[in-house]
């Protein structure tokens, strides 16, 4: 599947209940995300929001209704959505590598110069620049020092490699303390503030940043707006 930018998502009466399981998790959402736009999803633990992000991702298709990139349902671009939707979960995944196939999970040909590019980017390099093989570093060797805010940084600079047009983090910023957190907030608001994104979150630190803000309650849609309007 190759569609062309402008990327919008939309998403029209979804509902979905996992397999094998009686209770419908979303139950009937629609909802417009388009180009360039800003949105935080924001509701209590159990009421959806992950689910909704592996849907979005196309991992899994809702029983009805449609979730759709340009037109095309998500689940059907298979790998390929990588191109277009790159995801930071809660707990992002180093792999048993150097510092440098780490990174290229985003892009196998980038430079070496395009990863210090990136690592610059988000704040890494310094850090990076002082490990015994630098680039070649293995994470293992590095994990007893990569902290839970240096993997955060290390999945986003994976992610800018990547370059999708469209940015879904689901609690990319669990498990931070509050210094960090907002460190790791200023450092994906401003690398990514040409990206869609979907952020989804717990708690408000980082909203006002936001165009739009939808609370899912119990798999609906319960609020959405600006946050200035809510
Ligand atoms: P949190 O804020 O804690 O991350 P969430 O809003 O992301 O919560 P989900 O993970 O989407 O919530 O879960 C919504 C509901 O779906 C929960 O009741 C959960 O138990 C259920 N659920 C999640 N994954 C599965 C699964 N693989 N199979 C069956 N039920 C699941
Ligand atoms: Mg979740």
């Amino acid at each position: 599947v190759a569609i062309e930018a402008p990327y919008d998502l939309t998403l029209t009466n979804v509902h979905y209940t996992y397999p094998n399981t009686s209770r419908e998790i979303l139950r009937g959402l629609n909802l417009q995300i388009h180009a360039g736009e800003k949105l935080a999803i924001l509701g209590k633990s159990g009421s959806g929001k992950s689910t909704l992000a592996t849907l979005i991702r196309g991992d899994r298709k809702p029983n009805s209704g449609s979730i759709e990139l340009n037109g095309v349902a998500t689940s059907e671009f298979g790998d390929q959505i990588t191109n277009y939707i790159g995801v930071i979960n809660q707990t992002p995944y180093l792999f048993n590598t150097s510092i440098a196939n780490n990174l290229r999970l985003g892009n196998e040909e980038a430079t070496d110069e395009q990863l210090w590019d990136v690592l610059e980017r988000v704040g890494l390099a310094n850090m990076v620049k002082k490990l015994p093989n630098q680039l070649e570093t293995m994470v293992q060797e590095a994990g007893l020092r990569f902290s839970g805010g240096e993997r955060h940084r290390l999945a986003l600079a994976r992610i800018l490699l990547k370059d999708a047009p469209i940015i879904l983090l689901d609690e990319p910023t669990v498990g931070l303390d509050p210094i960090t957190e907002q460190a790791v907030i200023n450092t994906i608001m401003t690398q990514l503030k040409d990206k869609t994104l979907i952020w989804i979150t717990h708690h408000l630190q980082g909203i006002d940043l936001m165009d739009q803000v939808i609370f899912i309650e119990d798999g609906e849609l319960n609020m959405q707006g600006s946050p200035a309007e809510l």
